[in-house]
């Protein structure tokens, strides 16, 4: 369990009669988690995550990376600094590289801080022996920094300078592998996407920079989002407005003739691509058919914006005044919060306390518990602070009794109750298994590989 008192949380102080200034570029979920000490700003445009940011972003990162081992992702790490002869070699250095960050080392020799890993893990395995066709499909993923030098940042971890990225590289032996691969892919994201329960959408997009021939979007949708969806309240049908084909006045849907068509803004959240051989073929990456001789890879490329992730879905989610998280997202379960130092409840309060977290064992994870240690503040301001904080649920444990029984507070999201200990350890218990179940959330065609991983416990 973890102790307020013992955590680095540095929280801003606004004073009473700030005047509260709408600035533009900043977000609700900026602003939020700004304040509530989730986050910093460096400079302009890049951020410290404080430790309540980072467990949320770990735990982002944590579904991320087993919904890509779930479908043979092997995760690696390449070094952020990627030599620019390779993405001259590949053309990209040749197109617009105004938001790229170039430097050079005391040789002189050029480097990108790499804002995607196309060039580099091609390279990487153009410069092995070429690998048979039976070590394919081939899925290598990372996750880890990405940068690129915005004109404007703004809107927090929603377009930053720097910020992590999940990046998953496919390599098959043709296209239609490739296009197999890329099926059971998006599977993946759809089920990782329902997971995290932030209304969605996926549309169809432009491949643009990346090249290659088929590609979606992910987009959670929000006012302050900066991509132009059309989206089709009949069908299942969505593109981004800058897809070629599709305008600013589509008035019906292309795909079911529905006049039920509906101009929204996104924020992407992920995107997916089929690469054929655009960079296998610039940089040579080969692998050996059977009969012996190479063949040019078939590539696809699979990005997931983590920390941009985590700041949407509290921009979609959250009141003006309030954080509130994805169940699988937020930073602690539960909060508990004692009596005030001082009061005449202290020691009764105390007591109970102590005896409520020794029966969390086996109800609650006990990383999932924040105590409220801070008793020289009073309940009502902790109350406040936890709701804003967004913890599904806050326990207050103030002395208080019916006459045989303690009675504790039990604040949800929609609901507050004055509950025995039993009945709040049956309520926490709920939400743990909902929140278990939530978790193993495998994808159809994954069923099978749940299963017998569930056989081992
Ligand atoms: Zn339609």
């Amino acid at each position: 369990m973890e102790r307020i008192s013992r955590l680095f949380w540095p929280v801003v102080v606004v004073p009473k009669n700030a005047v509260v200034k709408n600035v533009e570029g900043v977000s609700r979920s900026q602003k939020l988690l700004t304040e509530l000490g989730f986050v910093k700003p460096a400079h302009n445009g890049t951020y410290q995550l404080m430790p309540m940011a980072q467990r949320v972003l770990d735990k982002c990162a944590d579904l991320v990376r087993r919904r890509m081992r779930s479908v043979g992702g092997q995760q690696i790490s390449m070094p952020v600094l990627t030599p620019s002869e390779l993405w001259k070699k590949s053309g990209r250095l040749d197109g617009d590289i105004t938001e790229f960050f170039l430097l050079e080392d005391r040789h002189k020799k050029q480097f990108i801080l790499s804002p995607t890993h196309e060039e580099a893990v091609t390279g990487m395995l153009a410069s092995i022996a070429p690998i048979s066709h039976k070590q394919l499909p081939l899925r290598l993923f990372q996750i880890g920094p990405k940068f690129r030098d915005e004109l404007k940042p703004r809107f927090g971890l929603i377009r930053s300078k720097e910020f992590i990225m999940k990046d998953l590289y496919t390599f098959d032996r043709n296209a239609a592998t490739a296009l197999e691969t890329y099926n059971q892919l998006t599977v993946a994201y759809d089920a990782l996407f329902q997971q995290l329960e932030v209304p969605f959408v996926k549309v169809k997009a432009a491949t643009g920079m990346m090249g290659g021939s088929l590609s979606h979007e992910y987009h959670y949708l929000a006012n302050s989002g900066e991509d132009q969806l059309i989206k089709c309240n009949t069908c299942d049908y969505a593109a981004n407005v800058e897809t070629t084909g599709e305008t600013n006045d589509s008035k019906i849907c292309p795909f079911c003739n529905s006049p039920e068509v509906q101009r929204v803004r996104g924020i992407e959240v992920g995107h997916t691509f089929v690469l054929n051989d655009k960079y296998s073929r610039p940089l040579k990456a080969t692998f050996l058919q059977e009969n012996g001789k190479p063949e040019y890879l078939v590539m696809g490329c699979y990005g997931i914006g983590i920390s941009r992730l985590v700041a949407a879905a509290v921009e979609v989610l959250s009141t003006e005044r309030e954080l509130h998280w994805p169940t699988l997202l937020a930073p602690f379960d539960l909060c508990i919060i004692g009596a005030k130092q001082g009061s005449k409840e202290e020691k009764v309060a105390h007591e109970i306390e102590h005896q409520f977290c020794l029966s969390l064992n086996g109800v609650c994870s006990d990383e999932e518990v924040l105590i409220d240690d801070r008793n020289y503040l009073t309940i009502g301001k902790r109350l406040m602070e936890a709701k804003k904080m967004g913890y599904p649920m806050i326990v207050v444990i103030s002395g208080k009794s019916d006459g045989t029984a303690p009675k504790l507070e039990l604040h949800l999201k929609h609901a507050t109750m004055e509950v025995e200990l039993s009945e709040a350890l049956s309520v926490i218990s709920q939400y743990t298994r909902r929140k278990q179940k939530l978790y193993s959330i495998i994808s159809e065609s994954n069923q099978s590989l749940n299963i017998s991983k569930a056989s081992f416990g």
